[in-house]
């Protein structure tokens, strides 16, 4: 059966990333259809939205989704219509999983030392984003003039679904241990749903160990010593945060990998933003964007193909000719691109 996949550029680096990523999956997957549609501040000037619904509606139809980085950050918002496109997928498409490997290369320095090979399993649905919290009325609000008010919604049924996917990726992994991330001691009622919820889950593997961290102490431990995570488990901001902290410390953002996934779908998306930094000068790395298209032609049963990416990736950046500056090479995009298809090549 042909896979017929969509890919949305975005801002910033993303159409950069995204035709490199394109590219690869081409080589890697014969007869793959992808077909293109805009979003970000390129949907924004053509349709008055970030995210016009018929571009929602095609990623609904297509086997799977690969999402550029938007910027959406902007204080005070840039424009009406501004939408959080990935944000509106996730909810949209109930991603309810946001996969996120934090995974060192042997050639690539990290800033500690260590080698890290660890998978933050972050809750995408609920948590503390404003953006998508609440079934109706705004999640912040000001009450009176100088004081703001934020909401942080936490199901049991979104607690499960992520628990569930994070231990069975374990088992999966052959992971020994599973920590999950919380600060139950101050926010009694969330944080305590979603702890007594994941040690629910955990009852179902009991030969997999279960560390209970402090959002703070975890950390100072990531820090400290990486080398003792393997799944992590959070709510949506603490994931957020810590994941990224987890590339970091295994080697950079430029190599930062994840997959957003539900019960129906998966949206392949780097876990950085838009960088807009280095947009248009050919420069960014595309590594976390081509990863993220591995785990998503794995997830949709591809696994040979994505095999085949993350060997010919990993053969890339052996080489420091071929990598990008932000791994303290001096390859463009293009160039680690290239070097990525013909290990593809070589491979078949
Ligand atoms: P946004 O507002 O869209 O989130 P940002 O300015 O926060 O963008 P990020 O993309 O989140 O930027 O990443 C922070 C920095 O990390 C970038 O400014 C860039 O220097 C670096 N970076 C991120 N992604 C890459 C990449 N793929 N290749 C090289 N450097 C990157
Ligand atoms: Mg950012």
């Amino acid at each position: 059966m042909t896979l017929r996949l969509l890919a949305l550029p975005g801002d910033g680096i993303g159409p950069e990333i995204t035709e490199a990523t394109c590219a690869v999956v081409r080589a890697a997957l014969n007869g793959v259809q992808i077909d293109v549609a805009q979003i970000g501040f390129a949907a924004l000037e053509a349709a008055g939205t970030t995210i016009p619904e018929k571009v929602i509606a095609k990623a609904r139809a297509a086997d799977g989704v690969i999402l550029g980085p938007v910027s959406h950050n902007a204080y005070p918002p840039v424009a009406d219509g501004g939408l959080n496109p990935s944000g509106v997928l996730r909810k949209q498409l109930a991603l309810f999983a946001n996969i996120r490997p934090a995974r060192s290369h042997p050639a690539v320095p990290t800033p500690t030392g260590h080698a890290v090979d660890m998978v933050v399993v972050r809750e995408n649905l609920e948590g503390f984003y404003a953006d998508r919290n609440m079934e109706s009325g705004p999640a912040e609000f000001m009450p009176v003039p100088g004081v703001a008010l934020s909401m942080r919604r936490i199901t049991e049924a979104n607690s499960r679904a992520i628990a569930e996917a994070g231990y069975a990726l374990a088992r999966r992994r052959g992971s020994r241990r599973v920590a999950v991330i919380h600060k139950a001691n101050v926010l009694r009622l969330s944080d305590g749903l979603f702890l007594d919820t994941v040690r629910d889950v955990a009852r179902n593997y009991p030969e997999i160990e279960t560390d209970e961290l402090l959002i703070d102490a975890a950390a100072a431990l990531f820090v400290r010593d990486p080398t003792r995570f393997d799944v992590v488990i959070a709510t949506n901001m603490y994931g957020d945060i810590l994941s990224d902290l987890a590339s970091e410390l295994a080697g950079g953002l430029g190599l930062a990998a994840s997959l957003n996934h539900g019960a129906d779908h998966a949206v392949a998306q780097a876990q950085h933003g838009s960088a807009p930094d280095l947009a248009g000068q050919g420069v960014a790395n595309p590594g976390s964007l081509i990863g993220s298209a591995a785990m998503l032609l794995d997830h949709l049963g591809q696994p040979d193909a994505a095999a085949l990416i993350q060997n010919a990736l990993f053969a890339a950046l052996c080489a420091p000719a071929t990598r990008t500056p932000d791994l303290g090479g001096a390859a463009s995009t293009a160039a680690m691109t290239d070097a990525i298809l013909t290990h593809i090549e070589q491979a078949k």
